[in-house]
């Protein structure tokens, strides 16, 4: 196998939270021929690799375990159109593109898809969760997802359409299986042939995004790489939105300290947002370690400054608790821990 392991990753550096340890097993395909390379190696190894986008919903160990072994997807990006599709409209999208460059992308064509703008994570994360903000998701404007099933990698690309994806709130088929998002086809989005300044526009991005991968899974940093756009592109339709998003993000701080978004999902049992019942029950500012619900929002633990999971997985345990002893309800974790 060309495909070499990297020697040693600091799984920290590829999580918005900040937290994880080293660990030997890690590959970074940049390329699909690598992708292939590096999935056929577990399978003939019998480990279940656990994929990694931006690491911006994922809390991982503090020491991982020696067999598990790590692919992150987020040096495979970039966006493409699709001449062959079904879907002769659509570009595609690479999972490990961010996912806010679908903002920036609506914005040069004139769509909105500024829901996505400062919406941290891959394009393969958030088909994976079906991430949304506010009322819109990612499933709204996906019309066709391509994959590799793990277990059969030798079988190569397909395709599902996103019918057959099971969409629902921050839940997709490929949840309960072993297919890995590799891109996804973008619907209703028409690239201009010969228009040069969109050319050079998206080439700028991709070139920014390629130098900044790293820090994309650094918040601070990725809103950094991402806040210069807002006023680029200030004469397009998806400015107002721009500048709602960092309004609303800014206010709960959400770029302020490390964090992996929300730890629970919402649920309509509960008739408000989770985030206010950890509040009613006092549990914002709950310190663990260097681990700590947030101040600013109950549904999201921030870092403070060298965290470990063992914290982080205390709060959330304290939490579970006392929302099942007050209101008789088993929080769902959204966040996806690697034990
Ligand atoms: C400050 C902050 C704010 C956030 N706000 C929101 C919000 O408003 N709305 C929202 O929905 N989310 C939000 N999130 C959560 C997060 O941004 C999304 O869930 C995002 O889609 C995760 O993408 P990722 O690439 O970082 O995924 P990761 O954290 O890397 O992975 C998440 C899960 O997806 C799986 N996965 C990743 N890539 C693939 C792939 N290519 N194929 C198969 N499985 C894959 C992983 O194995 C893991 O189980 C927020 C997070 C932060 C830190």
């Amino acid at each position: 196998m060309n495909m070499k392991a990297l020697k040693e990753v600091s799984l920290s550096e590829n999580s918005s939270f900040r937290i994880g340890g080293l660990t030997k097993n890690f590959f970074e395909p940049v390329n699909q021929g690598e992708f292939l390379q590096s999935l056929e190696f577990c399978k003939i190894n019998d480990h279940q690799p656990v994929i990694i986008g931006y690491g911006t919903n994922t809390l991982f160990p503090d020491y991982p375990d020696r067999n598990q072994w790590f692919i992150s997807l987020k040096k495979m990006s970039g966006f493409y159109t699709n001449s062959n599709s079904r879907y002769p409209q659509s570009i595609s999208l690479l999972a490990g593109t961010p996912l806010s460059v679908l903002a920036i992308i609506g914005s040069l064509v004139g769509v909105d898809l500024g829901f996505t703008y400062l919406l941290p994570g891959s394009i393969g994360g958030a088909v994976y969760m079906n991430a949304r903000y506010m009322n819109e998701e990612i499933s709204d404007i996906i019309s066709n997802v391509y994959y590799v099933d793990s277990l059969k990698p030798e079988e190569g690309i397909k395709s599902i359409v996103a019918r057959d994806c099971e969409f629902s709130y921050k839940y997709s088929v490929f949840q309960r299986s072993s297919k890995i998002i590799i891109a996804a086809d973008i619907s209703g989005v028409t690239i201009p042939d010969n228009d040069l300044s969109y050319n050079e526009a998206t080439r700028d991005i991709m070139e920014d995004i390629r130098c900044n991968t790293l820090k994309i899974c650094d918040i601070a940093k990725f809103s950094r790489v991402f806040i210069k756009y807002a006023d680029r592109f200030s004469n397009y339709n998806s400015q107002k939105t721009f500048h709602e998003i960092f309004a609303y993000r800014n206010k709960y701080h959400h770029f302020d300290y490390p964090s992996a978004g929300s730890v629970f999902k919402n649920s309509r049992y509960l008739g408000q947002p989770i985030g206010q019942i950890i509040d009613q029950l006092g549990l914002k500012g709950k310190v663990c370690g260097n681990a700590m619900i947030s101040p600013y929002h109950g549904n999201i633990i921030i870092n403070n400054g060298n965290a470990k999971a063992k914290d982080v997985l205390l709060l959330i345990d304290e939490m579970k608790d006392k929302i099942f002893t007050e209101h008789n309800y088993e929080a769902e974790l959204e966040l996806k821990i690697i034990s």
